[in-house]
Order: C-alpha cells, then structure tokens, then sequence
C-alpha cells in the first residue's frame, strides 16, 4: 500500500498494542499473531482488478486507457468507493484511496468495505460520447465484480451524475432482471439518486468544522481550558473569534464546502480565498461565493482568471496563482483539490492553524508530522470528507426500499451521522498527545479489528 495511509496504519496498530486496547480478550502469542494478520490484511487489497479500455475516438484515434478497480477489504460490508477519472490514476494510488474507504466507512460506521476505482485519462481531453464509451467499457470489464451486494462504486475526482447514470445503465444491461438501483450511488435524482448527494462531500467538510470550531467547542469551552492538550490550546485560541478560510479547489467537494462557508452567517467566518488549477482569487473582505458558483456553472466549473472578467460579475478579488491559496494568512485552510498539496518543500510557508482535508491525502506523511508538532489542528480526510460516502448510503438504502427522503431529512441524516463520530473522538483528541488522525485511525482499526477477530481472520 503506498506509503501514508500504510505507515499510519502501522502507526496505529502500534498505539493499540502499547495501550493494550488491541484485543483485550486475547493474551500472549495468539494477540501477536492477531496482530500480524490484521497488519497484513490492512497493508493489502483483496483484490486489484485492472484493465485496458480500447476506444475508438471519434477522430479515428483508438486508445488503451488503463483502468482499475482495487477491492481493499469487505469485512463490513460490500467494497465502496468512487471511481476516479485523471491522469495521475495509476495503481499504488488506488490501492491507497481504496485502503481509506475501508478506514473512512469503519470510522463512521457505515456498513461498507472499502474500494477504489480509477481511470488514467484527463476527461477534459475526450468528448461527451467517448466518455460515454470509457464508461460503459468500464463496467463491461469489470461487471463480474461489481453489484448491489458486492461493490458499489460512486463518483469521484472527475466523475459525477452523468456517468454513474450511464454505467448503472450499462450494469442493467449486462444483468437483466437483477436489481440495479443500488449498483452505483452519486446518480441523479431521475435515475434514482438520493437529494443531497452531490452536495454531500463539502456539506459534511464543512460541518466537521463547524462542529469542531462552534458546537463542540461551545459545550466544552471549561473542560478544555483545563486541558494542557496543545491541539486544545489552539482550538480554544481561534474559538471565539470570527475566522477567516481559504479553500484550495472550487470543484463539488471545495464550492460547496465554500458556499456553508459563506451562508452559516451566524458564525460571522470569512471566505476570504478560493482557487482553481489556474488561479487563487483573494479579498480580505469576503468573496461572495454564490457569484463565483454560477459563473463556474457555465465555465466548465473554472474560476474567471481576470480582473476584467470579475469585474463584469460585479467582484472585487485579487487575482494570485493557483498555489497561493495555501500561504494564505487565514486561520483555517479547507483542502479540496488533489492529494499531496502540502509537503516537506512547502509545509513551513502554511500559515493556517486550522486545516480540513475535504481531499483525499492532501497532507504528506512527513508535513502532518510538522504540522502536528506545531499544535496546527488537522480534520482528516476520513473524518472530514465521509459526507458523500454517508449518503451514498443512504442512497443504496432509499434504492433498496424505493422509498425516497427530503433533502432536508438526508442532511439531517448526514449531519447526526457525522456528529456522532465527532462526539466520540474529540474528548479522546483533547485529551491524549494524538493528533486526530491518529484518533480516527485507531477507532477505525479498533472497529476493523473486533469484527475481524469475531469473523475468524485473524488467524
Ligand atoms: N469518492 C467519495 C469518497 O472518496 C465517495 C465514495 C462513495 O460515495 O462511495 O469518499
């Protein structure tokens, strides 16, 4: 498994076994060979499907694109994960966003395993119809392994609606008269997706923050301030003031996460930067984020990259390259781009005492170390972008029973969900030196590990 999410797994199962909280009921060499065989589950998939998709482009070009769909592990429940379209996919990186899945989904306890797709294309350079055709290809290949009840792909990076619409379409083809609706989640409402799904990933981003920031902080304010905890310390330091927030990624994860932002009026917080792969665009005095999601609607989700072009939507911004957006002087730095933004080169230029992995493993290893040590509070990716994986299943649910909620009762869902995680790991996170991450990993693995041992794996 690539390196960060396998050496905190490691890491993890280190502190349970010091702690002795790694399986209480078993002594001496049965708990290390327990332990062995749960570090080796964790550290592999189960499976790796990969393929070459050939196309024939509608210029006459045919390609081979590389496609993959990594089953980590279903101790809990059917693999669950987004399939990913960009030209980094290769893949050790979804072998690694699939072992988070298995994390993400023990933490929050939603009864799924972990999986990961991925397809090594840049979908800006194919056109609608070849887009249909990678899909549709795609699940051609790998309909053996997918299903309802076996594994349940979503989007992700550079997937959305319209392309689980048409590999659940394709799914339903291939398995006539089998049920579909819970063969891919992250569809659109027509095609029997769930309200709020799309909005789910930067409504739960931000509302791990808010929780964190306002709710829980409001109700502990004593108890922390009598903690020596250093993360306690910090969040006690920011906690009564209105902060001000950059968001790295103006896609589904980071504009949503920007437009709670700007909308939880209550909290008097500042959306004061936001960026894209071509700019960061900066006002002290607040951007307003509504403005900047329409014009992305019809810009092919791009931000305007000139003065001109803001100034005829009525906004004031300075226009800076797209890195700056992570010195920025703000006290909370929300991730929603891609994985390993802030690392050893960069991590001393980042200023923001609050950061909010709305992305997968945006922080390397080494700079979350750093960052640590600094009291800097980290809301990890598990933690923090669960959102669209919590309604994905309620999704499946709604499909099962072909009874549909309100958008309303889907966030409150969500919200409850999230919450009660949050409840049970932050008066650990205060309270031990662990930095959150840590917190999640070691109650994810607690979860992975009891449920394991019962099902006899650990042998
Ligand atoms: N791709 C999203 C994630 O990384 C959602 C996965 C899902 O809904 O299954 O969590």
């Amino acid at each position: 498994m690539a390196s960060q999410t396998g050496e905190i797994v490691m890491q993890s199962l280190h502190t349970l076994l010091e702690n002795e909280t790694f399986l209480p009921s078993l002594q001496g060499e049965r708990r290390k060979q327990a332990f062995t065989s749960l570090a080796a589950i964790l550290s592999t998939p189960n499976k790796i499907h990969k393929a070459f998709l050939r196309i024939a482009q509608e210029n006459g070009e045919v390609v081979r694109i590389p496609a993959y769909r990594i089953q980590h592990n279903n101790a809990l429940g059917a693999y669950k994960g987004g399939i990913r379209f960009h030209e980094s996919v290769n893949e050790a990186e979804v072998t690694n966003l699939a072992a988070l899945m298995t994390l993400k989904n023990a933490l929050h306890e939603v009864p799924f395993g972990g999986g990961k797709g991925g397809v090594s294309i840049n979908p800006r350079n194919f056109t609608e119809k070849e887009l249909y055709l990678i899909c549709q290809k795609y699940v051609q290949y790998f309909s053996d392994v997918l299903g309802p009840d076996k594994d349940i792909p979503a989007p992700d990076m550079g997937t959305g609606e319209r392309e689980m619409d048409w590999m659940m379409s394709e799914y339903k083809s291939i398995n006539p008269g089998k049920p579909y609706l819970g063969s891919f989640t992250g569809k659109s409402i027509v095609s029997g997706g769930s309200l709020g799904r799309r909005e789910a990933t930067g409504r739960g981003v931000y509302f791990s923050f808010r929780y964190l920031m306002h709710d829980f902080l409001k109700e502990q304010q004593n108890w922390l301030a009598g903690s020596s905890n250093i993360f306690a310390k910090t969040a006690l330091e920011l906690g009564n003031k209105p902060l001000t927030i950059a968001v790295q990624g103006f896609g589904n994860v980071g504009s949503i996460a920007a437009l709670e932002a700007y909308r939880c009026s209550y909290l008097q917080n500042k959306v004061v930067a936001v960026s894209d792969r071509n700019v960061t665009l900066y006002n002290n005095d607040g951007l307003s984020i509504p403005a900047l999601i329409d014009y992305a609607s019809t810009h092919q989700s791009e931000l305007p990259t000139s003065e001109e072009a803001l100034a005829e939507l009525g906004i004031q911004a300075q226009v800076l390259d797209r890195e700056a957006v992570l010195y920025m002087d703000t006290d909370v730095l929300i991730l929603a781009a891609l994985e390993d933004q802030i690392h050893i080169q960069n991590v001393e230029q980042v200023k923001a005492r609050i950061i909010v992995e709305g992305a997968n493993a945006p922080v390397t290893g080494e700079a979350d170390k750093l960052l640590a040590e600094k009291g800097i509070i980290i809301i990890p990716d598990i933690l923090a972008n669960a959102g669209g994986v919590i309604v994905s299943y309620f999704e499946w649910l709604q499909g099962r029973e072909t009874q549909f909620h309100t958008e309303e009762e889907i966030y409150k869902l969500l919200h409850d969900k999230m919450q009660k995680t949050m409840s049970s790991i932050l008066p650990v996170y205060f309270s031990d030196p662990l930095a959150l991450r840590q917190n999640c990993y070691v109650q994810a693995i607690t979860k992975l590990s009891t449920v394991l041992y019962r099902q006899g794996k650990l042998y």
